[in-house]
């Protein structure tokens, strides 16, 4: 059987490290890259009488989140212990929310190929991360500096049908909790990872199959290639006659296969109940019309802008949607020259053309928003011609001058029609044999006379007026 009578099934948890500087049930420091055990405390360490305190700017992210992706917010939300048994978890016990989540629906848009399609949420909850073990020259270690963290997990529905729809899904998601600033999303330090849940089934049935789950991964790219191994793999054993186990797997992105870690738990494993030592969450309607009127403009809602008010192509506004800066850089000079596409242009292939030669983007870039709308005025008015301008624009880049500077050292194009003609007479007059050559029909000798007539304009003419008035003077010495 081939694999298109497949149909892959994947639902991703996303698991979003919120951007607090203290713990979700405690005020030891969220701080990556410390000392093993330096940011934790009685909480953090599960000591007896310890106990936790909801962090109230958690709560607000999970909100803020939550509202963005179209969530119900429910007003009373409770925490849950989920209980399992690991070195890195000293409580035995991670908080979470389990039957009453803080929100519940909503739905991630995105583009699959040029696609736009829908997946929605089951829920997002707030809990707390674990610690990481550590496995060094024949021990093993534990380090809890990340224990207790606040993290929302965004739960989506089996609604992705391929590793394409899986990966424009955790990237757009990506892009949202960035724009929020709900979380610094840096993937390499495990602040925005996922767990990724797939089964196969043969088209046409509704039924769902048996669902392995991989976990952690924290690339998208791994994402993908993950997901399209273990469709395979999938596949493959069931067609052989065997059956998928429902199981936990790892990615090892060298290898470039999943392999089983163990077997999955289900709910009843967990033996969850509500935390005692935690009230029921209450959201007064205040609150969360306040965090509803703080909500930025979205990345997706600023790209449709983009190209409904300012004419940009859907590629060239997703690629200054990429961050709030470029976007920002963008509209400063789009508005300041009241043009567009030619802003759009430039900041495109001058700016961060430029940038990310050097590994860099628009925050550091050495021309600002409002000098780039002053060189884009004096090529609109014909100041520069745009040769002119690219040359300007590099001595912005390299040597920080100011473009009328830059015009007053070498001044602007010349547009004079007068002067222009002159040049061209003076040419013509030099060179009898060319145009005549030129009038039997010689087409290349054109570019002889408009090089020469650069030259002796010192590359400043417009080059507009140059072809006018050079076919117009020809013409008349025919
Ligand atoms: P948990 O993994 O914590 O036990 P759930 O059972 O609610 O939680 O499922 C978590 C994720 O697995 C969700 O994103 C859901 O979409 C996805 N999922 C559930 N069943 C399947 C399935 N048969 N195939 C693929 N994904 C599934
Ligand atoms: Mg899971």
């Amino acid at each position: 059987m081939a694999r298109a009578d497949w149909e892959a099934v994947i639902g991703l948890e996303i698991h979003v490290q919120l951007a607090t500087a203290t713990k979700l049930f405690s005020a030891a420091p969220v701080s990556f890259g410390d000392e093993p055990n330096e940011n934790i405390d009685p909480v953090t360490l599960g000591l007896p009488g310890a106990l936790p305190v909801v962090n109230a700017r958690a709560v607000e992210l999970a909100v803020r989140l939550g509202l963005a992706m179209g969530c119900e917010i429910d007003r009373a939300s409770r925490f849950a212990r989920k209980h399992y048994f690991y070195p890195d978890l000293p409580k035995g016990y991670q908080i979470s929310q389990f039957e009453e989540p803080i929100c519940r629906g909503g739905v991630v848009v995105c583009d699959v190929d040029g696609v736009e399609k829908r997946f929605r949420l089951t829920r997002i909850h707030l809990e707390e991360d674990a610690g990481k073990n550590v496995h060094e020259g024949g021990r093993s270690l534990v380090d809890l500096n990340r224990a207790g963290t606040a993290l929302c997990e965004v739960v989506g529905e089996p609604e992705l049908r391929s590793p394409a729809d899986a990966v424009a899904y955790m990237k757009e998601l990506h892009q949202i909790v960035v724009a929020l600033g709900v979380c610094d999303g840096n993937m390499e330090q495990g602040n925005f990872r996922c767990d990724a849940n797939v089964s196969v089934r043969r088209r046409g049935e509704t039924r769902l199959g048996t669902r392995t789950e991989i976990k952690n991964v924290n690339s998208f790219r791994f994402v993908g290639r993950a997901l399209e191994y273990e469709i395979d793999r999938q596949i493959a054993l069931v067609e052989s006659g065997g059956a998928v186990v429902q199981e936990t797997r790892g990615w090892d992105d060298e290898k470039g296969v999943t392999r089983s870690q163990r077997g999955k738990e289900d709910a009843q494993d967990y033996r969850y109940f509500p935390d005692p030592d935690l009230m029921e969450l209450t959201l007064d309607e205040a609150f969360v019309e306040r965090v509803r009127s703080e909500l930025p403009e979205l990345p997706r809602a600023r790209r449709d802008r983009f190209v409904r008010d300012f004419g940009l192509t859907p590629y060239d506004a997703d690629v200054l949607t990429q961050s709030a800066a470029r976007a920002a850089y963008f509209e400063a000079v789009a508005t300041a020259t009241g043009d567009g596409k030619t802003a759009a242009n430039w900041v495109i292939n001058e700016v961060l053309g430029a940038l990310n030669k050097a590994g860099l983007d628009v925050e550091s870039s050495p021309v600002s928003a409002a000098a780039l709308a002053d060189l884009l005025g004096l090529l609109g008015k014909g100041t520069l011609s745009s040769k002119m301008a690219k040359d300007c624009f590099l001595a912005m880049y390299q040597d920080g001058v100011a473009p009328a500077a830059w015009v007053a050292k070498n001044g602007g194009q010349i547009t004079d029609t007068g002067a222009i003609e002159a040049v061209v007479r003076e040419v013509l007059d030099k060179n009898p044999e060319q145009v005549q050559e030129l009038l039997s029909g010689k087409d290349k000798v054109l570019g002889f006379f408009v090089g020469q007539i650069m030259k002796a304009t010192r590359g400043k003419a417009n080059p507009q007026q140059v072809n006018e008035i050079l076919a117009r003077e020809v013409e008349s010495r025919r």
